[in-house]
């Protein structure tokens, strides 16, 4: 074990991830993880089953006496996200992970540290080698590529696990029990781009919009940014009414990313061109005051020099997109009855482009509950062809839908709260777990998520609190017990 472990408490855990730091294992490079994962299955005895695209699964008969105990099966992710600070000499595919420690955090040097999911791994490992566990029959699935796509989940063959009760070890907050997430599906539509010659007597303009926070299509949509394609638009349909025509407008870059920035080019008539460089300045006013505070570093800019003069968009396609971007919702449609602060239904306007022959709007939905994501897909659907566009979808992934009656959370949650004296806080996520997946494969699955303490996971400021993986293993050893004693 590295030295920086020695001494930290539970220390089978922590030895197994001082050994899984050590192994490079970037999404979608799992060879290596996977080899110490048999090989540790073979010294154990313990019988390791793998399925087409590589998830594992090792399985752990009962305890002796408690045969007739429910199946149990534990869940984790064997890749980890490589992120490193740019001063930082790093080969994610041959290097091993440098641990730190200041007082009851570890962290890695410079880079990720892999606690997101090491620590449901290296858990996972603690307790097949724990002899002092007594225990119902135990699976332990242990998936691939979770952090670049979630394949692992999205292949994994729906035969490997027997068991109807999975406790997921991927959640990153201790004391809070994970019950949900949301699944998604993106909206695409296109147009045929009709250009004509651009009107005599025009003076070409430029304006962006910038600044914006952006973020997370599903964790941040509810923190009321600024969508910059939204707020660009704005003054296009002011500007129209002095005559604008529009040359090109595109924003944001990702369908899962709220936009940050958007631009367009459009010209306005000579005599109209003072009148709507006023405009502009109000609507700047009129926006940074709406965003002052959801989103301070709101910023338009105009620029009137020096820009090439090319074709416009035809009148109709103009009027009809415009309006188009004006009615398009952003933001979330629904919060949760059950879960306070939970959004339950969203949608994220992400990406408009004019290429070259073609305008492409790119949107994405998220509901926990299939049938509003359905409903959230066609409404805005529908809105795009009345514009006129050609839609499709995205295949998407599953969600997760609370259920607050779920036996296994309210074992979990007893467990807790007798072990800790606090009711542990019940959650769900506006984002894609792999139990969103799962579910799908093994209906009717019973399943719980629940971790250390992690925080900043996916950056290299990535670290764990000590004393939290303390308080995680007592609780999954101790759910573990409980089932066996069933
Ligand atoms: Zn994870």
């Amino acid at each position: 074990m590295t030295d920086v472990l020695v001494g930290l408490e539970p220390s089978l855990v922590w030895k197994h991830f001082g050994a899984l730091a050590a192994i490079p294992r970037s999404s979608k490079h799992e060879d290596a993880v996977t080899r110490y994962v048999q090989a540790f299955a073979h010294t154990h005895s313990v019988s390791i089953k793998t399925d087409r695209v590589g998830n594992l699964l090792l399985s752990v008969p009962a305890s002796p006496g408690h045969e007739e105990a429910p199946s149990l099966c534990m869940q984790g992710h064997l890749d980890m996200v490589c992120e490193k600070n740019a001063d930082v000499k790093h080969d994610f595919m041959k290097d091993p992970i440098l641990l730190e420690r200041d007082g009851d955090v570890i962290h890695a040097k410079g880079t990720t540290l892999g606690a997101d999911n090491g620590l449901g791994v290296a858990a996972m490992l603690a307790l097949i080698e724990d002899k002092t566990l007594v225990h119902g029959p135990l699976e332990f699935l242990m998936t691939i590529d979770e952090e670049s796509g979630l394949t692992g989940a999205k292949n994994l063959d729906g035969t490997l696990v027997q068991s109807r009760i999975l406790l997921n070890l991927d959640s990153e907050e201790e004391g809070a029990l994970y019950v949900g997430c949301s699944g998604g599906r993106d909206t695409l539509a296109k147009w045929d781009l009709s250009v004509e010659d651009l009107p005599e007597k025009m003076q070409a303009f430029k304006i962006t919009v910038k600044g914006l926070r952006g973020g997370h299509s599903g964790l941040d949509i509810d923190k009321q940014r600024g969508n910059a394609i939204k707020i660009l638009n704005r003054f296009l349909l002011e500007a129209e009414k002095l005559g604008m025509r529009l040359g090109s407008i595109e924003g944001g870059n990702k369908r899962n990313a709220i936009p940050r920035e958007a631009a367009a080019y459009g010209y306005i008539p000579n005599p109209k061109w003072a009148l709507a460089q006023e405009k502009f300045h109000e609507f700047k006013t009129k926006v940074q005051q709406e965003f002052k505070s959801s989103d301070p570093g709101l910023d338009a800019e105009w620029e009137g020099e020096g820009i090439k003069k090319g074709k416009v968009f035809k009148r109709t396609l103009q009027k009809r997109l415009i309006r188009l971007l004006d009615a398009i919702p952003h933001g979330v449609i629904k919060m949760s009855h059950e879960i306070p602060g939970l959004v339950q239904t969203s949608t994220n306007f992400g990406v408009l482009n004019t290429g070259r022959k073609q305008i492409t709007i790119s949107t994405s939905q998220r509901s926990s509950v299939p049938s509003e994501l359905d409903y959230a897909n066609h409404s805005i659907a529908s809105l795009l062809h009345l514009a006129g566009g050609e839609v499709e979808h995205s295949t998407g992934y599953p969600g997760w839908n609370p259920n607050l009656q779920s036996q296994a959370l309210a074992l979990v949650s007893k467990t807790h709260e007798q072990l800790f004296h606090r009711k542990p806080d019940v959650k769900a996520i506006h984002a894609g777990l792999e139990c969103g997946i799962i579910g799908e494969k093994y209906p009717g699955i019973d399943m719980v998520s629940f971790g250390p303490t992690i925080v900043g996971a996916h950056s290299p400021d990535e670290h764990v609190q000590v004393q939290s993986v303390e308080k995680f293993w007592m609780l999954l050893r101790e759910v573990i017990t409980s089932y066996a004693a069933n």
